[in-house]
């Protein structure tokens, strides 16, 4: 029997969302198959904020200008050159033309919010989030006539000499398509894998997004030879309030507290520079170091004039009128104490200005924390349990500016990835705030468009 459809896409987030719109908008018959139920689809990108903009002037809610170069050289910054400049600069220069287009197809902007991450310059904020902008692609989608199935995990990719011609699903059912788009996210949610690469200090990582990221058909397609790029342990890890659900926690968990706190350990010791530098160019390196502390767990420590100074999370901070009685309630030994006043007695005057470097460093103490070092001696004193909470995984699908799949050397004939189980490619290392979704859209964008060709 002849398939009804052209082109599987497996995934129900951002980039199968624009993979799906573009082929649908080329002529060809779509099925998403989003392994979610419906209340939970979208994946991860349904917890996202904004993506990340080049634009020459002015643009919708941009403000200013922000070229190929300047984003080129913040995206070598923060993955320390591991990057692929090729594929790297095409994101970049197409995410201009992603903006309207993504108007144009239901998702609306807003200025961005003020607070510790300044983006209004560089990131354009989805009016009501990420999960407004999912559920205007849904809509966009099936309006052109896409077929979307829920609880549809697909668990293997059939292919014959290279050429995919199926995929099997969890429930038993096997779809043939004509091309094979796949935009199911990284392997995250799936603590074992997680820990065959971490060690089992993994089991007690947090995941702030969708635990149906379990790069099922990531394992099945690099069992069947296709490349992988990405180093399995690299990931997006922040720091996040301990007390987050192990899944789906979202952004409100994410902690900004750190640059104007004392960062201690389960044993009162001080690991880090707090104040290195501006959050968002450090927030993303907090849940590596905290994954490498003992059981994985931090406390970030503020006195009453550094309370307001970042966006609250979720959950109220745990509070004690004096140091003592603080470290007592986080269960922390009594060497905190003598962090914190070490810390103290190491901090010298200066103006503190908490919205830029302000170079109000530490004298004579290991770490040194660079700026924003004010002693804490103003109670109420505050705290919040840090764990780590991984975004998303770096390890992924090869692929070249086609978003075309290779295997065993050569491109498939008929398989493209968009999203996170292809953004190792240009993601080596480190993260820039608002990049995954720009990935994604011009990923998904061209993956669509290329089977749609094919299918033509
Ligand atoms: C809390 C949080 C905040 C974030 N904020 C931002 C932000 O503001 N800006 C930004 O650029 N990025 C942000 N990110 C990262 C961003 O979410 C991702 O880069 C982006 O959403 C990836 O899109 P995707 O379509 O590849 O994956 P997803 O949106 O995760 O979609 C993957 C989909 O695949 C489905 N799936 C998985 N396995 C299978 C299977 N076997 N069969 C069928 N379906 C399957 C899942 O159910 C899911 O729907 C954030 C992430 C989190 C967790």
């Amino acid at each position: 029997m002849t398939s009804p459809f052209d082109i599987i896409v497996v995934g129900g987030g951002n980039a199968a969302l624009c993979a799906a719109i573009e082929a649908a908008e080329a002529g060809a018959r779509v099925l998403i198959l989003e392994a979610a139920p419906k209340p939970y689809r979208g994946g991860n990108s349904r917890h996202t904020r904004n993506f990340r903009c080049m634009h020459d002037g002015p643009l919708s809610v941009l403000i200013d200008s922000y070229g190929e170069d300047e984003y080129f050289e913040d995206l070598m910054r923060v993955t320390k050159g591991n990057t692929d400049e090729v594929l790297a600069r095409m994101v970049i220069r197409s995410s201009q033309e992603c903006l309207p287009w993504m108007a144009a197809h239901g998702v609306r902007f807003q200025p961005s919010l003020s607070g510790t991450l300044s983006l209004g310059r560089t990131n354009a904020f989805f009016l009501g989030g990420g999960k407004a902008l999912v559920n205007a692609y849904y809509r966009t989608a099936q309006a052109m006539g896409v077929e979307v199935r829920y609880e549809a995990e697909v668990v293997h990719v059939g292919m014959t000499e290279g050429v995919f011609t199926h995929v099997d699903l969890k429930n038993g059912t096997q779809i043939e398509g004509r091309a094979l788009v796949i935009a199911s996210g990284g392997f995250q949610a799936d603590l074992d894998w997680l820990a065959e690469a971490w060690g089992p200090a993994a089991l007690n990582f947090l995941i702030r997004g969708t635990p149906y990221n379990r790069g099922v058909v990531l394992r099945d397609m690099l069992d069947q030879g296709a490349g992988s790029v990405g180093d399995p342990t690299q990931c997006h890890a922040v720091a996040i309030d301990g007390r987050a659900p192990k899944f789906d926690g979202g952004i409100v968990t994410r902690l900004d507290c750190v640059p104007f706190s004392v960062v201690v350990n389960k044993e009162g010791q001080r690991f880090y520079d707090e104040g290195e530098d501006v959050w968002p160019k450090r927030y993303a390196i907090w849940g590596r170091l905290v994954a490498a502390q003992p059981d994985q767990v931090a406390y970030s420590i503020i006195d009453a004039r550094s309370r307001d100074l970042f966006m609250p999370s979720v959950f109220p901070p745990i509070e004690a009128d004096t140091l003592d009685a603080l470290r007592i309630r986080l269960g922390l030994p009594e060497e905190t104490l003598h962090t914190i006043e070490t810390f103290n007695a190491a901090c010298g005057a200066g103006k503190f200005s908490p919205q830029e470097l302000d170079g109000l460093a530490t004298k004579g103490i290991m770490p040194a924390k660079t700026n924003w070092a004010r002693p804490l001696t103003q109670p109420p004193y505050y705290a919040y349990e840090l764990r780590p909470g991984v975004t998303f995984t770096y390890l992924g699908l090869q692929v070249d500016e086609t978003a075309r799949v290779r295997a065993n050397g050569v491109p498939l004939a008929n398989v493209w990835a968009a999203g996170e189980i292809m953004a190792g490619s240009i993601l080596g290392e480190g993260y820039l705030a608002g990049f995954g979704m720009t990935i994604g859209t011009v990923f998904g964008r061209i993956a669509g468009r290329e089977a749609a060709d094919h299918v033509s």
